[in-house]
Formats: C-alpha cells, sequence, structure tokens
C-alpha cells in the first residue's frame, strides 16, 4: 500500500532520496512469516516508516542530503533504527532534508527540492521536510526526523502533520549524524497525535551508547492520552504572539486557546524576555557545535575524496570544498569564528550565558504552569525560492521554535487549522521528561 502511494505522489512530492522496494519486501516477508509461526506482534507491527537520511541504516545509504557522503553506506543501524525494527515496523526509505540539518525548506538538500502536499509551489519545511512530506502525502504511516532548532516541529505544522521533539536525551543520538550536539532530538512526524505516542514508545529509553541519554524509566505515553485537561494551566508568552506573527496565524492560535478553554483549561498571557535573544544564541551555538563536529569530513574518513590531491591538505581543503554545499560552508565559517580565540568570550560564551537565561524563563513559568502554548512557526508555509537569497530572513523564522531545544524541554506541533489553503500548527511545549502531559493536552486538541 505504502510502495503504491509512493508511485501515485513521488513524482510532485519528492520526499524520498532512496526508497528500498526490496528491503521493505523483504522485511515485510519475514514479519508475516514470524507472525505465521506463532510470534507475537510487535507495538509497530508492520508500519511503513520513512527515516531522515541523517539517520544511519546499515546497508541503506545515508548522505545527510549532502554530496560528501553520495556514497556512505554504514555498517551499523542508529539505536532508533533498531528500535523500530525490534517493534516490527517496515523501512521503506530514506527522506530528504537540508544538508547536514541545516536550513528551515528543503531548499538546502545537495539532490533535489521537496514539495509541500498541499501545495507544489510552496516548501515542506525543514529541514525534515521530506519526513513531514511524506507523512502527509501518506506515503508513509509515519516518518523520524531530528530537531535541533525546530526541524521536526516547523516542517510539521507547514505539512499539517504532528511532529514532536522530545526531551534533550529521551531519545538516543547513536547513528544520528551530529548536527549541534546539544541540542539534536530524534523525534517522529505522525498522522495524529496518538500515532505519535506509539512511535515515541517504541524509541525512548536510555542507551549506553549515547554518553548524553536519560537513564529514566519509559512511562506510559499511549495510556496517558485520556483526553482530559481540566484544570490544566497554559500560559501563553506574549512574546509567541506579538510581533512578526502573521495575524492570521494568531487567529488559529487563539482559537485553538478556546478549544482547550471549552474543554477546562485555563490559559493566561505570561511573559518570557528572553525569547528575543533565542534566535542569535542559537545559531552562535549550533553552529560553533556543526564547525567542531564537521571536522570528521576531512576526505579520508567519511564520504568523498578530491581526486588527485597535491599534499595533505590539498586534500582536506579540495575535499570540504567540493563536498558540502553553501549553507553548510557559512555555518562552519560562522562557528569557527565564534569559537576563535579572541572572540571566544565575546560570541560563544556569551551565547551560552544567554541560553541559561532563557531556560530559566522556562524555568520560572513550569513553577506554576503545565505547559506552554503557541504558533509553531510566525507563517504558514512559504513558496519554493522566496527566501532563497536571505538567509537571516531564513533563520529568523526559527524563532518560536528555538527555545525549546535551547532549554532542552519537549514541544510538539499539531494542526491547527488552515489559512488560505495552508496548514497552521499548534506548539504545546512541556516540562523536561513530561512528554505524557504534552502528548495529553495535544490529544485532547485534536
Ligand atoms: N532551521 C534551523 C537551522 O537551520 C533548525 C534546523 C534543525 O532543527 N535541524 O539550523
Amino acid at each position: 500500500e505504502s510502495l503504491g502511494a509512493i508511485n501515485r505522489a513521488e513524482s510532485k512530492v519528492r520526499a524520498f532520496l532512496r526508497v528500498d522496494e526490496e528491503g521493505a519486501r523483504q522485511s515485510a516477508k519475514t514479519l508475516d512469516e514470524q507472525l505465521a509461526q506463532g510470534g507475537d506482534r510487535g507495538l509497530l507491527f508492520g508500519l511503513p516508516a520513512g527515516i531522515k537520511d541523517n539517520i544511519v541504516t546499515e546497508g541503506l545509504t545515508t548522505t545527510c542530503a549532502s554530496r560528501f557522503l553520495e556514497n556512505y553506506n554504514p555498517i551499523y543501524d542508529a539505536t532508533v533504527v533498531k528500535k523500530l525494527k525490534q517493534a516490527q515496523s517496515v523501512t521503506i526509505g530514506k527522506l530528504n532534508m537540508d544538508e547536514f540539518a541545516m536550513g528551515g525548506s528543503n531548499e538546502n538538500s545537495a539532490y533535489h527540492v521537496t514539495t509541500n502536499p498541499w501545495n507544489p509551489e510552496y516548501v515542506p519545511g525543514g529541514s525534515s521536510g521530506g519526513s513531514a512530506a511524506a507523512v502527509a502525502a501518506g506515503e508513509v504511516y509515519f516518518s523520524l526526523g531530528s530537531d535541533t532548532g525546530g526541524s521536526i516541529r516547523q516542517p510539521a505544522s507547514y505539512c499539517g502533520v504532528v511532529g514532536l521533539k522530545p526531551t534533550y536525551g529521551l531519545v538516543s543520538r547513536f547513528g544520528l549524524v551530529a548536527f549541534a550536539s546539544s541540542l539534536d532530538q530524534i523525534g517522529p512526524l505522525t498522522k495524529n497525535v496518538e500515532d505519535a505516542a506509539y512511535v515515541l514508545q517504541a524509541i525512548a529509553g536510555h542507551d549506553p551508547h549515547d554518553s548524553t541519554s536519560a537513564n529514566v524509566s519509559i512511562p506510559d505515553y499511549i495510556g496517558a492520552l485520556s483526553g482530559d485537561v481540566r484544570g490544566l494551566r497554559i500560559a501563553v508568552p506574549k512574546e509567541y504572539i506579538g510581533q512578526g506573527v502573521d495575524p492570521k496565524v494568531k487567529e488559529a492560535v487563539l482559537a485553538a486557546l478556546k478549544t482547550l478553554e471549552g474543554l477546562g483549561a485555563e490559559w493566561e498571557e505570561v511573559s518570557m524576555p528572553h525569547t528575543e535573544y533565542a534566535v542569535a544564541t542559537y545559531y552562535l551555538l549550533a553552529s560553533s557545535e556543526a564547525s567542531s563536529n564537521l571536522a570528521r569530513f576531512d576526505g579520508v574518513r567519511y564520504g568523498v575524496r578530491a581526486a588527485d590531491p597535491d599534499n595533505l591538505l590539498d586534500l582536506y581543503v579540495r575535499s570540504r570544498s567540493e563536498g558540502f554545499g553553501p549553507e553548510v560552508k557559512r555555518r562552519i565559517m560562522l562557528g569557527t569564528y565564534a569559537l576563535s580565540s579572541g572572540y571566544y568570550d565575546a560570541y560563544y560564551l556569551k551565547a551560552q550565558k544567554v541560553r541559561t537565561l532563557i531556560k530559566q524563563d522556562f524555568d520560572n513559568i513550569f513553577k506554576q504552569y503545565d505547559v506552554i502554548v503557541g504558533p509553531t512557526a510566525p507563517t504558514t508555509a512559504f513558496k519554493i525560492g522566496e527566501q532563497l537569497d536571505n538567509p537571516l530572513t531564513m533563520y529568523l523564522n526559527d524563532i518560536l521554535t528555538i527555545p525549546a531545544n535551547l532549554a532542552g524541554v519537549p514541544a510538539i506541533s499539531v494542526p491547527c487549522g488552515l489559512t488560505d489553503g495552508l496548514p497552521v500548527g499548534l506548539q504545546i511545549i512541556g516540562k523536561a521528561l513530561d512528554e505524557t502531559t504534552v502528548l495529553r493536552v495535544a490529544h485532547a486538541f485534536e
């Protein structure tokens, strides 16, 4: 069914970088055989899944949508991929993204641009744009994405699907190609909140292979979907619905709050005063970490190697110059600058301090409120090409998703209506490790 849907939709949507038809048919067959022999059904038995192409899959090329890794064939599965196999889902293929997860539109993919299934002239968002589009177009039942500054939630919002960024450390990053290690999290993109709870149940949990993995017991996410939000206290930061937010998006969010009120929740406007520094803080820290993480791509250990190098330095320089696209180079240069001696104190160290202030904004709000609610993104999807010549406008789109990454807290985007034929996403942010509340509120709302 999934392969049929891909045949019908893919020429327009182009969500996949690789469809592994043979592998998918083989694992489906194996599952059938195991069942026929009396085996139990796993939690995600037989469900077709797509995997963002920065999550390594044994024997299945993993490119991060970069030319640098066009020939990289991993020799192991990421922990999340292993866990999906244990839960008996079927991997259908690898999904398009912005190169190394840097971007918010999929236009930074070195291969092709995925389109928004609601309107092919529009971007699907990013960087997990392929993951969102594949679910929205019905090509897979669910997908995995990664979220460093909004890359699960923003494309989910643009494509009208559910996207969950778990608490930092809840889901193993082992086998996720690192972008900014202190911010990266893997999470599900699904058609509805119940599916998100199922996928999270399958992928969450401690992993000794990831030194930042949280060693906590995993609650019953599926059982938490009670539909009951009576007495819930919601904070709505005025900075999340103020200047720069499209009035139609704001209207959809206010209507959603009314629905939640009708279900017995209460909401109040609050202030998170450091929100305005989130974008600058994130782009300094994420680029610094990226410049360090991407140093491993040197033409020796992974991926492509420049032909006929004169010497070792020439090999490094030309492999990197030829292998990376313009946005990746921009981030490496920004990060290297922010980390260099003489600038470190003024940029990197300062950004670390502001990160703490932003986290304290969350700590203060969560003393009195259960969740924070607002839009996922200031606007709906924009047209392909519209923001390409100005990276700064593209960066500013991330203002509402970045704070949750800087604070390490869980956040979900759930569809809350259409404006001018394009989906709007409602963002629900919770306390660290309180995915049950985030999922319960999103489920009650949808
Ligand atoms: N748009 C943001 C960036 O370009 C977020 C990316 C992400 O979450 N991976 O860095």
